[in-house]
């Protein structure tokens, strides 16, 4: 067996693992598995490619690869340990604009070695030199949207820029002209390939990137980050074509294709145009209302609320991103539980975007050891708001705004909300009246059935734990004393 079908046979059987991987990731139960098949299938494919890459290039060479993993397995573990839960989505957009530098490097390697080796030499066949033209570009643009656009949307998720969407004029126009401009260049590059063409390429497809990415609002930042992650795909996939790596171009594939699909389930969830979210907003006007507060809001204490908790029939609880940075699911799940034991009926109501990134709240609420079965998705709990004594919103704030359902003018309109002001009382965990991750103000601060709890989740959730302890305390006492008079 030659080292190429070796090659072909590893990079098969690494196809499937890849595949077996995102099948695994797809259940919650199943994700660890997942993430082994992952593993081991980068495993082999970088093997594989190393191995027959040293047959083609010097010892130095190898060398020199061997270093660079070595240097960016002990950074990536490094990185990795220390991330948060609440910086992830920050870390995968860093590793998306990894990927699509490296595209704009493959593109410009290669249009460079065509130019100094001479087509002959790179065994580039002169009736395919048109094509390989065309994959440089494609390449070269693919990568630098998803470099810059990564890049904003990092900035954006880390709070180093401010998340509202950027409003230029004639924002549509804008992209529309760049893809026009785009086309234009390709072909003119097919023609009469030059380094002029090369930079104009790469500045415009950096330029794209951040605009598309700047002019998309906070609300929308979950379906950005899936589809970057499908841009990082598809730029992979280019980079396949221009090192005539079979396994690179069914990777890409595999994570363009299942990250557009996850963009696209994102957009159906929030009610939002996925044409229009992948277009930098098109067809979105300026949104209306901003932070400003609107009205009187009722402040409540942490003893209060635990009396309305003790005398209610039911309670929901709705998690969002101020939970996760206050860690407070270990006391959310023991307020659970003690309400359960004091015959409460107790269920969590979970929206599809709360927190940073899908699934946040499940995986903390697993963590902590609250039964699946209580935690029930937004559309499974909707229905049963009206009908509930108590919800508790911990740390969430666009997942619950009414403006979603009621303003058209709010930059999240039309996007399903949990119904919480339908229940008969709200009490909101949070520190302050600052508004969410989408920048808008949220009127269900000011309704005459919700009250603020303020202050840091973890602690007040405590306090009112405390609460709860000292009336059982003093029912326990009195239970005592009465059965000592009697
Ligand atoms: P929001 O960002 O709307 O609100 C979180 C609230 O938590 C804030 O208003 C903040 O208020 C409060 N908070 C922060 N820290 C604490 C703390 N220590 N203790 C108590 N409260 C705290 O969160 P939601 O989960 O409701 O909504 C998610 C938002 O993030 C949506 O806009 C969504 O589109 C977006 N998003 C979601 C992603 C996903 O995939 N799930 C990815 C990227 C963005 P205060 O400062 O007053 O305490």
């Amino acid at each position: 067996m030659t080292s190429t079908t070796v090659s072909h046979a590893a990079g098969l059987v690494a196809a499937l693992l890849f595949i077996l991987s995102l099948a695994g990731l797809s259940q919650h139960r199943t994700s660890r598995a997942g993430v082994g098949y992952g593993i081991a299938g980068m495993a082999l494919a970088l093997v594989a490619t190393i191995v027959v890459a040293a047959k083609s290039i010097s010892a130095g060479a190898v060398a020199l690869i061997l270093i660079a993993m070595a240097i960016g397995s002990v950074v990536g573990r490094w990185r990795a340990r220390r991330v948060d839960m609440t910086q992830m989505p920050e870390l995968i957009a860093v590793l998306h604009s990894f990927v699509g530098l490296a595209a704009v490097l493959i593109g410009w390697n290669s249009y460079l070695e065509v130019e100094r080796y001479g087509a002959a030499q790179m065994v580039i066949a002169h009736d395919l030199l048109g094509i390989h033209h065309a994959e440089v570009f494609i390449g070269i643009f693919i990568g630098a949207v998803t470099f810059t656009g990564s890049i904003v949307a990092f900035l954006k998720l880390s709070a180093r820029i401010n998340s509202k969407p950027l409003m230029l004029p004639g924002k549509n126009a804008l992209n529309l002209g760049a893809l026009a401009a785009f086309v234009v260049l390709t072909v003119w590059f097919i023609v009469g390939p030059n380094l002029g063409l090369m930079i104009a390429v790469t500045v415009l497809a950096l330029a794209l990137g951040w605009h598309l990415v700047a002019s998309i609002g906070g609300g929308d930042m979950p379906v950005v980050v899936s589809m970057l992650n499908s841009y990082s795909g598809w730029a992979a996939a280019a980079a396949g074509f221009l090192l005539d790596n079979n396994l690179l171009i069914i990777t890409g594939a595999l994570v363009g294709s299942s990250g557009a699909y996850l963009s696209y389930i994102m957009c159906r969830a929030m009610n939002r145009s996925f044409i229009s979210v992948i277009a930098g907003g098109f067809g979105i006007e300026a949104p209306s209302g901003g932070d400003e507060e609107e009205g009187e809001h009722r402040e409540i204490r942490a003893q209060e609320a635990a009396e309305l908790l003790t005398q209610a029939r039911s309670v929901v609880i709705t998690p969002g991103y101020g939970m996760a940075v206050a860690q407070a699911q270990h006391p959310v799940a023991e307020l659970t539980r003690r309400l359960r034991e004091r015959g409460v009926e107790v269920r969590f109501g979970v929206h599809p975007v709360a927190g940073r990134l899908p699934g946040h709240m499940n995986v903390l609420l697993a963590e902590a050891k609250v039964p699946y079965d209580i935690v029930l998705e937004m559309d499974e709990i909707n229905d049963d708001l009206a009908d509930t004594s108590v919800v508790l919103v911990i740390g969430a704030n666009d997942t619950v705004n009414p403006a979603a359902a009621q303003d058209p003018g709010s930059p999240i309109a039309g996007m399903p909300v949990l119904r919480v002001w339908e229940a008969e009382q709200v009490i909101v965990f949070k520190r302050s009246m600052a508004s969410g991750y989408a920048g808008v103000q949220n009127p269900l601060f000011f309704r005459e059935n919700s009250s603020m709890l303020f202050g840091d989740a973890k602690e007040s959730v405590e306090q009112v734990l405390q609460a709860l302890s000292a009336d059982e305390r003093e029912a326990a006492s009195a239970a005592q004393f009465t059965a000592a008079a009697a």
